[in-house]
């Protein structure tokens, strides 16, 4: 990994102190705030590799996992899932202002269809998303019991037609209904709520070794936080950062998806893990 120099960490540490995290005021204390850190506490690169605001390098993002790992993902034999569409850290550059990496997956269905919380977890962040490209926008985080993986997990859920009725502590269920897809989200390009996008969700993992986190420009950021393939989460188990998922070998990068069908039951049954769309019965 190359580090980047001096100067511009510098440039980075001198950005990162004016003061943007006013919300910092104590709130009441939930389960998921438990975790919350205020904006200063994320180190400078941290705060760019996720954060990506206008003045970060994107070679940060990159530096942390956010590039194409070639992973796909294998559904049930007995099961008709909704596939991805926009992959992971695809190529976003000719979509938008610079360079860009899409920091998730997309996966279209028809409008209203409920999204489902893919584990067990708490809302951390919920956005109306007015100046995102991701729109009304929920993020989840995973302890490690709740998926059996020993990382802390956040999920990223976007698009969504109307902000969902849940609230920043609360917690979720593996399955849970959180809200119905949309279209919500601005072009980046003009600024403007976008009218030509399908409907669809945006998908998108990170995770950490630390269970805190800040809530920055409407972004949540794990401290130490990395990008992942959000297919990569599906493999339930280390390795899941992308440098391994890009070196596994060719069989293994058809990655089992664990779901739950329109009834409700999970397969396989035991899984704590499943795709963001319930599935079909064949
Ligand atoms: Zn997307």
């Amino acid at each position: 990994m190359k580090l980047p120099c001096a100067v511009t960490l510098a440039l980075i540490a001198m950005i990162d102190t004016i003061p943007v995290f006013a919300q910092g005021s104590p709130e009441q204390i939930t389960e998921a705030d438990r975790g919350r850190k205020t904006g200063a506490a994320i180190d400078p690169v941290t705060r760019c590799a996720i954060g990506r605001f206008r003045q970060c390098d994107i070679k940060l993002a990159v530096a942390r996992g956010l590039f194409e790992t070639g992973l796909s993902p294998s559904f049930p034999e007995n099961a008709k899932c909704r596939e991805i569409d926009d992959w992971y850290a695809m190529d976003y550059t000719s979509r938008r202002p610079r360079e860009a990496y899409h920091g998730g997956i997309d996966i279209p269905a028809p409008w209203g269809t409920p999204m489902i919380a893919v584990a067990a977890g708490a809302v951390v962040g919920k956005y109306l998303g007015e100046h995102s490209a991701r729109g009304i926008e929920i993020v989840l985080r995973h302890s490690p019991e709740d998926t059996g993986i020993p990382l802390w997990i956040y999920t990223q859920y976007g698009h969504f037609s109307e902000m969902p009725n849940l609230k920043v502590g609360q917690r979720v269920r593996m399955g849970e209904v959180l809200g119905p897809t949309g279209n919500s989200g601005i072009s980046p390009r003009t600024g403007r709520q976008s009218t030509r996008r399908r409907p669809a969700i945006h998908f998108g993992v990170f995770y950490s070794t630390s269970e805190l986190y800040a809530d920055i420009r409407d972004t949540i950021i794990p401290v130490e936080g990395h990008w992942m393939d959000p297919v990569a989460l599906f493999r339930k188990k280390l390795p899941l950062d992308s440098g391994s998922m890009k070196g596994l070998p060719e069989a293994e990068k058809q990655v089992p998806i664990s779901i739950m069908f329109d009834d409700g039951e999970a397969f396989p049954a035991n899984t704590e893990i499943v795709w963001p769309y319930t599935c079909t019965r064949r």
